[in-house]
C-alpha cells in the first residue's frame, strides 16, 4: 500500500449532526484518506454521538471508494469544556434568548476549543486539512461560527503547531436547505435518506418522534432550523430544481 501524504489525508470534525454529516461526506469526495473526531463535552444530546456509527456504516455502503477511504475515528473527552460553562447545552435548563443576543446554548469559546484539539491530533495523525461544518448563514448568533474567527484561527494554528494547517469550512455560507442540497450532489438520494434517519441535530437529544426531516423534539431551535430547510428542500425537489 502506497502511503497517504498529509495533503490528501483529512480529519473531520463529526458530531453524527446533519451539518458534520455534509461535511464528512464532502471530505471523502476529496481526500484519500479521512479521520474523523469527536467531542464528548457533557453535551445533553449526547446520543449526537451515537449516531456517528450508523452514519459511517451507511456512508461505506453507499460508494465502495468512500469505504476505503475512511480511517480511524476518534473521540475526545473534554468536560471541562462543561464545567467552565453555564448553558443549556450542558445543564438542565430551558432554551432561551440571553443577555447580548446570544441564545443560552452558546458554549463560549467552544468551536475554538474543537479545533484546536482536532489540530493537534491532526499534527500527530500527520494530516494537513482539517474540515468543520460551521456556518455563518443560519448561525444562532455564534461567534466561534464566523468566517473571520475560523480564519485567525487558522493563521494561530499554524503559528502555534509550525505547520500549514488547511481549515475548511464547506457549509459557512449556506443555509440549512442548501446543505440538503449538497448532500443529494454528493451521495443522491442516498445520502439525504441517510442523513435525515440516522443523524441528530435536537439539542435535547430527544428522538422519540419521527417527523420528514428526521427525529427530534421538534420545538428546540436545532429542530426548528432543521425542519425549516427540509421544507424549503423538499419543495425545491418536488419541482425538480434539486436532487
Ligand atoms: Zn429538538
Amino acid at each position: 500500500m502506497t502511503a497517504i501524504s498529509a495533503d490528501q489525508s483529512a480529519l473531520v470534525l463529526f458530531s453524527g449532526g446533519q451539518d458534520s454529516a455534509t461535511c464528512l461526506a464532502w471530505a471523502l469526495a476529496r481526500f484519500a484518506r479521512v479521520e474523523t473526531v469527536g467531542f464528548s463535552y457533557g453535551q445533553r444530546h449526547l446520543i449526537e454521538l451515537e449516531s456517528r456509527d450508523a452514519l459511517i456504516r451507511g456512508m461505506a455502503a453507499l460508494q465502495p471508494e468512500w469505504a476505503a477511504r475512511l480511517g480511524e475515528r476518534h473521540t475526545l473527552d473534554i468536560p471541562t469544556l462543561a464545567e467552565v460553562s453555564e448553558t443549556a447545552l450542558t445543564r438542565d435548563i430551558a432554551i432561551e434568548m440571553g443577555e447580548g443576543g446570544l441564545p443560552n446554548t452558546f458554549v463560549p469559546g467552544r468551536n475554538l476549543v474543537f479545533l484546536t484539539f482536532a489540530a493537534a491530533l491532526a499534527y500527530r495523525r500527520g494530516i494537513r486539512h482539517i474540515v468543520g461544518g460551521m456556518c455563518e448563514t443560519d448561525f444562532s448568533g455564534y461567534p466561534d461560527c464566523r468566517n473571520d474567527t475560523i480564519k485567525a484561527l487558522n493563521v494561530a494554528l499554524d503559528l502555534g503547531m509550525a505547520r500549514a494547517f488547511e481549515l475548511h469550512t464547506p457549509l459557512m455560507w449556506l443555509d440549512k436547505a442548501a446543505t440538503w442540497t449538497l448532500a443529494g450532489e454528493l451521495g443522491g438520494r442516498g445520502l439525504v435518506d441517510l442523513i435525515v434517519e440516522h443523524s441528530h441535530t435536537c439539542y435535547l437529544g430527544e428522538r422519540g418522534a419521527r417527523h420528514d426531516w428526521g427525529y427530534g423534539c421538534g420545538q428546540c431551535p436545532a429542530c426548528s432550523l432543521r425542519a425549516r430547510g427540509w421544507r424549503v428542500y423538499a419543495a425545491s425537489r418536488e419541482n425538480g430544481r434539486a436532487q
